[in-house]
């Protein structure tokens, strides 16, 4: 797209300080409903951050064959598990949907054809954390999909195309786990990390630090440890957004950095 086009696109909205992007590691749905380190922290995320104009979250858990974008007024809260407390699935977070601001991410998305979607709503890893982050849920919503046939590097690529509603008072949530391997969880919390999860885990960090995202994007030549970081992929490639729409003046921090049940990383990042 050219900028003049960009300029079309986005100028019926006003221009914002730049907002923060965030890659929060959700872990646990039960986190939706328990008061604990995490939740506690994305609480205070909430009430710290500037209020967003929208929120658009990228989830692992809404996989898709191409990219689509939700335009629903009122966005459903979707439980997509199983054998989880009733109570769980009794939660709703009824956010209002973000139409006009889906809009103008699908029309800065011109390297794809995007699918506007009106099926989808909220899955767990968008409401379990933003319950917590927007208790009220007045907060208008809406989610982009991962092309699930797609390589890191094409997320990362793709990630860019949406700076602009940084600008736009959007905050850019990514929902998925810098390390997630359920074959091995340790249940009974006798392992509290795997080593190679920390090792895996200690090279994001590091990799964020030094801001070398290739690392990261072409990180299955870590062979052996990344197989065992990622069996599949689905909680590692939204991190390719947030490390997509970084910019050279980003400061980055990191919160909730631990373990839980020895091979998920609840480690995330704000880059502002
Ligand atoms: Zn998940």
């Amino acid at each position: 797209m050219k900028l003049n086009e960009l300029n079309k696109t986005t100028s019926g909205f006003t221009e914002t300080e730049k907002m923060p992007v965030l890659f929060i590691g959700h872990g646990n749905p039960m986190n939706a409903i328990t008061d604990n380190v995490y939740s506690k922290t994305w609480r205070a995320m909430g009430e710290k951050l500037i209020t967003p104009k929208a929120i658009l979250c990228l989830s692992a858990h809404w996989l898709t064959d191409g990219t689509a974008v939700t335009m629903v007024e009122h966005p459903k809260t979707i439980h997509d598990f199983g054998g989880f407390p009733q109570e769980l699935f009794q939660v709703q977070y009824p956010a209002p949907g973000a139409v006009d601001y889906a809009k103008m991410a699908i029309e800065c998305l011109s390297s794809t054809i995007v699918h506007e979607d009106f099926e989808w709503g909220l899955d767990h890893g968008a409401w379990s954390v933003l319950k917590h982050m927007y208790p009220k849920a007045d907060i208008p919503v809406f989610q982009m999909s991962i092309d699930y046939a797609k390589p890191p590097q094409y997320h990362f690529n793709l990630a860019k195309e949406l700076y602009a509603l940084r600008k736009k008072g959007v905050l850019i949530v990514s929902s998925g786990n810098v390390v997630h391997n359920l074959g091995v969880i340790s249940w009974d919390g006798k392992i509290k990390a795997y080593d190679w999860a920390l090792e895996f885990d200690t090279l994001v960090k590091k990799s964020i630090e030094n801001n070398n995202p290739a690392a990261l994007i072409d990180y299955q030549k870590l062979g052996n440890l990344a197989t065992m970081a990622h069996p599949t992929n689905d909680h590692y490639l939204p991190l390719m957004y947030t490390l997509g729409l970084r910019d050279k003046k980003d400061q980055v921090q990191f919160f909730n950095e631990s373990m839980d049940m020895g091979s998920i990383s609840m480690r995330s990042v704000m880059l502002s």
